[in-house]
């Protein structure tokens, strides 16, 4: 096990920010905008806490309304990205629901469209993992049910409802993961799926091509956000990051601006079906 980087310290999903010690960095103090998506209106799923918060504060301070969708029971997390982006000027629409449920979240999107007036850019951002477990003969059906409905088949109810919407110019951005191609054993059911998230985006990007829509997914590597106490083992939350070559975790704040520029007409006009992988120095390929 790697360098001592955080204290030990463990959660239950889905995890809250304020019972991280130390709180992440979503770039409220240090993310300055560029009038990059000036107009557009974003729906960040999980976009209450971690990598989400990050991508709607940065996508805030870039001229864009935002939705964000969380568990009810991150509520107070929810109300803590709201408050920043509402800082901005910008419109910050709250849903809660739970993505597992295929007719919630196809609503979610729904009530995200008709408070913003339209749909410009979806972050398929919400996801979950499981690591407490020994072996692959500890995965129980639950924990694969859960992970897949939560990262791979949400994914799919978001994006076909949003489709409905999205014209020319519009973008989608899908959180994939390091674990897609350097699999940790505890997350094989999780890792598998991020996989299939980098496969649906390539061949996304080569459908929606033609109607103007850009279609590409960013690889974060190991990132302080709630998930990560809530999901992994003290001591492994303790050295997270530690074995990356840059010799840390990666803040959220650090992560946004991938999001930006995939997401941003003025820097990702000719950017689709590809990954930027923010991960510390692991190969993503
Ligand atoms: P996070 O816990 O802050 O965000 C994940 C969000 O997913 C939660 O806030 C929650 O709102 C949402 N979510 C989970 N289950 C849901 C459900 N059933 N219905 C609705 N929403 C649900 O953690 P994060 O690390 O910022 O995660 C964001 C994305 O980044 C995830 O897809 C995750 O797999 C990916 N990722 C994270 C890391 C990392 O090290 N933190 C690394 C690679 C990829
Ligand atoms: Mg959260």
């Amino acid at each position: 096990m790697g360098d001592q980087q955080f204290p030990a310290q463990q959660q239950q999903p889905p995890g809250l920010t304020d019972q991280m010690t130390p709180r992440p960095d979503h770039g409220e103090t240090s993310y300055r905008g560029a009038d990059k998506l000036t107009g557009r209106r974003a729906l960040v799923t999980g976009g209450d806490s971690g990598i989400g918060r990050a991508v709607a504060i940065a996508f805030a301070r870039e001229g864009a309304d935002v939705a964000i969708t969380y568990l009810p029971q991150e509520q107070a997390d929810a109300d803590e990205t709201a408050r920043w982006v509402r800082t901005e000027g910008r419109a910050c629409v709250c849903i809660p629901v739970d993505l597992t449920d295929e007719a919630a979240a196809r609503r979610s999107v729904r009530t995200a469209v008709d408070e913003l007036g339209g749909l410009d850019v979806v972050v398929n951002n919400a996801g979950f993992q499981w690591a407490r477990r020994e072996s692959f003969a500890d995965v129980t059906s639950e924990q694969v049910e859960r992970t897949v409905r939560t990262n791979l088949y949400a994914l799919f109810w978001v994006t076909q409802e949003a489709l409905q919407h999205l014209g020319p110019g519009a973008a989608i951005i899908n959180t994939t993961s390091i674990q897609a191609y350097q699999p940790s054993t505890a997350l094989i059911d999780y890792a598998s799926t991020k996989a299939a998230i980098n496969n649906v985006t390539v061949n996304l990007a080569a459908e929606l091509g033609p109607r103007g829509i850009r279609v590409n997914a960013v690889a974060p590597g190991p990132i302080w956000t709630p998930l990560q106490p809530a999901t992994q083992e003290p001591e492994k939350v303790a050295a997270f990051g530690s074995d990356t070559p840059l010799g840390r975790a990666g803040q959220p704040a650090e992560v946004a601006p991938a999001f930006v520029f995939l997401a941003s007409p003025v820097t990702g006009s000719y950017v689709s079906g590809t990954v930027v992988g923010v991960t510390g120095g692991r190969p993503v390929f």
